[in-house]
């Protein structure tokens, strides 16, 4: 047995140090970026931020709205190639720049995503999913689906190590992602005590990543728009959002009436809600690792968006950064003890 040291932080650990800046306003910060893919040497303009490929927030109708305004959908694998279908037959051209096709890493898996793909040659991004991306099947996976599709972009994940990194990296992978156990509606830290401060690890992974030329994405834990910029300023090329997306109109998730309020359901996609839904209920060799919660219902997801990227532009002029692009460079965090004032929350 063997024990680190050195403390890894989460968002909560720290904040930006306020710099001097010649920016005048937040609407001079521009949140786009432009990337080159390792692998499939592809180029992509547009805001990095990702909403997750769970059934509740990786939905088509988020897409739309996302797309529109250069955000990113990881849509969740429960789609049938059918609905695919239907989608993409109706939706704009450009779509196929902010959505990847989610996929495990199973037979049916594999061949899904190859009838999607015969279907749907123009579809640019696939995203790669496990649990534990530590194990060697996942690995070969990765490797084997680069050479199948060797001109799409491949995201894969979840790691929180650098080695782990290079070595998706050096097998294919084109963005990396991020995070094992933040996630708002997951239990893994609780049920297995396995985990990573979000912090460390982004700060840990973008430099492995960004070494070889790769990017990450960080992965769960952002529960502001605070939290968001906190990712970015630790290196993370892109950042996915799960809980921040859900609850609104194209959420998935039954919505729910109660004493006049609305509440949308929000679930893990290792929770016994959607074992239930999508294999018939939990293994007997594993349990749960995810939560089911009713989260207040937020309205339109436009008006969530305006107010996570407005956070990130302001948290730009805090720091004097222009574009997103500098923010990391721009940024110091101090470590801290407490965050906001909470008198008026409880
Ligand atoms: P959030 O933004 O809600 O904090 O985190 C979203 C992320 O949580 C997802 O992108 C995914 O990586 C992770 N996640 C989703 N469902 C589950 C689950 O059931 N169990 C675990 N361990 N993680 C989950």
């Amino acid at each position: 047995m063997r024990i680190e040291h050195d403390v890894k932080l989460g968002f909560k650990d720290v904040m930006f140090r306020p710099k001097r800046s010649t920016l005048k306003s937040r609407s001079e910060v521009t949140l786009e970026r432009d990337f080159t893919f390792l692998n499939s040497k592809a180029e992509w303009q547009g805001v990095p931020i990702m909403a997750a490929n769970m059934d509740t927030t990786g939905t088509f109708e988020i897409a739309k709205v996302l797309a529109d305004h250069k955000l990113f959908t990881a849509i969740h694998k429960h789609y049938t190639p059918e609905q695919w279908h239907a989608f993409l037959s109706n939706a704009p051209t450009n779509i196929t720049d902010f959505i990847a096709i989610s996929t495990g890493t199973g037979q049916d898996d594999a061949n899904k995503l190859k009838t999607v793909f015969n279907q749907h040659p123009e579809l640019k991004f696939i995203c790669i999913d496990v649990a534990n991306g530590y194990s060697e099947h996942f690995v070969e996976f990765v490797n084997k689906t680069r050479n199948l599709y060797p001109n799409k972009t491949i995201i894969a994940g979840n790691v929180v190590t650098g080695e782990m990194v290079e070595q998706l990296l050096l097998s294919g992978a084109d963005i990396v992602k991020v995070g094992i156990g933040p996630g708002s509606v997951c239990t893994t830290r609780v049920k297995t005590g396995v985990g990573y401060p979000q912090l460390s690890a982004i700060i840990e992974c973008a430099d492995a990543a960004h070494g070889l030329g790769g990017q990450i994405i960080s992965d769960g834990g952002c529960t502001t728009p605070g939290d968001v910029s906190k990712a970015f300023g630790a290196g993370a090329d892109f950042v996915m959002l799960g809980g921040m997306f859900a609850g609104h109109t194209e959420s998935g998730g039954e919505l729910i009436e109660r004493n006049g309020e609305r509440y949308k359901q929000f679930y893990g996609m290792s929770s016994a809600t959607a074992m239930d839904k999508y294999v018939g209920g939990v293994a007997e060799y594993r349990a749960s690792e995810g939560k089911t919660v009713e989260v207040p219902y937020k309205g339109d997801v436009k008006d969530t968006l305006q107010d996570i990227l407005g956070g990130i532009r302001s948290t730009c002029t805090y720091v004097g950064a222009a574009r997103l692009k500098e923010l990391t460079k721009r940024t110091t965090f101090i470590r801290v003890a407490e965050q906001e004032n909470q008198v008026y929350n409880r």
